[in-house]
């Protein structure tokens, strides 16, 4: 079979084998947001943002990976859908100390959403600032670390230099640099992948403005 028919909003569509409903969506002018997702790396699905509604299957569905199917019908815009992905970005930014910074996705995801950092339903516990500063090119703002793992597959995928380790669970999820002694003892080539990758700006480089004036 060189390409398989389904039915995205209604709207017939024609994709290769092997093409995930996201890729589908996205090919055919769509739009469904993410988090965990970045086209570089394998798909993930952990967030819970990309989700959308799939006829016969009893709940939502991840769509970065879930690969499309002869005659699948695909709704980016079923209620059930868009509600569990709405709350996970809510529940996201109630724990963030202060409202993600306007360039960010995270910013761009819950503004598609409707989602205002400071006028959440359930503004809830939120993490405290935790800066590591001692590497001489990254920075990193643990309280700002959403847990999406982009910044640990980036360094295992595609620098190959696992440096970076997800750590704890539920609230206490984060990241750690080598065996938690930070950046600068970790393993780190400071090829700068996690902090491009990173949707929250947990992660940043350090620009030669800043360095120029440490
Ligand atoms: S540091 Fe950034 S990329 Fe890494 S897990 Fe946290 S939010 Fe995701």
């Amino acid at each position: 079979m060189t390409s398989i028919t389904i039915e995205i909003d209604g709207m017939r569509a024609q994709v290769a084998p092997g093409t995930t409903v996201l890729e589908a969506v996205r090919a055919a002018g769509g739009t469904v947001p993410t988090l965990c997702f970045d086209e570089r790396q394998a798909p993930f699905g952990a967030c819970r943002v990309c989700m959308v509604g799939i006829a016969g299957l009893p709940g939502p569905a991840a769509s970065c990976t879930t690969l499309c199917r002869e005659g699948m019908v695909i709704d980016t815009h079923d209620p059930t859908a868009r509600r569990v992905a709405a709350a996970t970005v809510e529940l996201v930014l109630s724990e963030l100390p202060h409202a993600p910074a306007p360039h960010t996705e995270l910013a761009a995801t819950a503004a598609w959403f409707g989602l205002d950092h400071d006028n959440l339903r359930w503004p809830g516990e939120q993490h405290a600032e935790r800066h590591d500063a001692r590497h001489p090119y990254l920075a990193l703002q643990h309280e700002l670390c959403i847990s999406c793992g982009r910044c640990v597959r980036a360094c295992d995928e595609v620098q190959g230099a696992f440096a970076l380790t997800a750590t704890g669970r539920g609230f206490a999820a984060n990241i750690a640099a080598g065996m938690d002694q930070g950046f600068r003892e970790s393993t780190c080539v400071s090829c700068g992948a996690c902090a491009d990758t990173c949707p929250t700006d947990a992660i940043t480089e350090i620009s030669l403005l800043a360095l120029a004036e440490r």
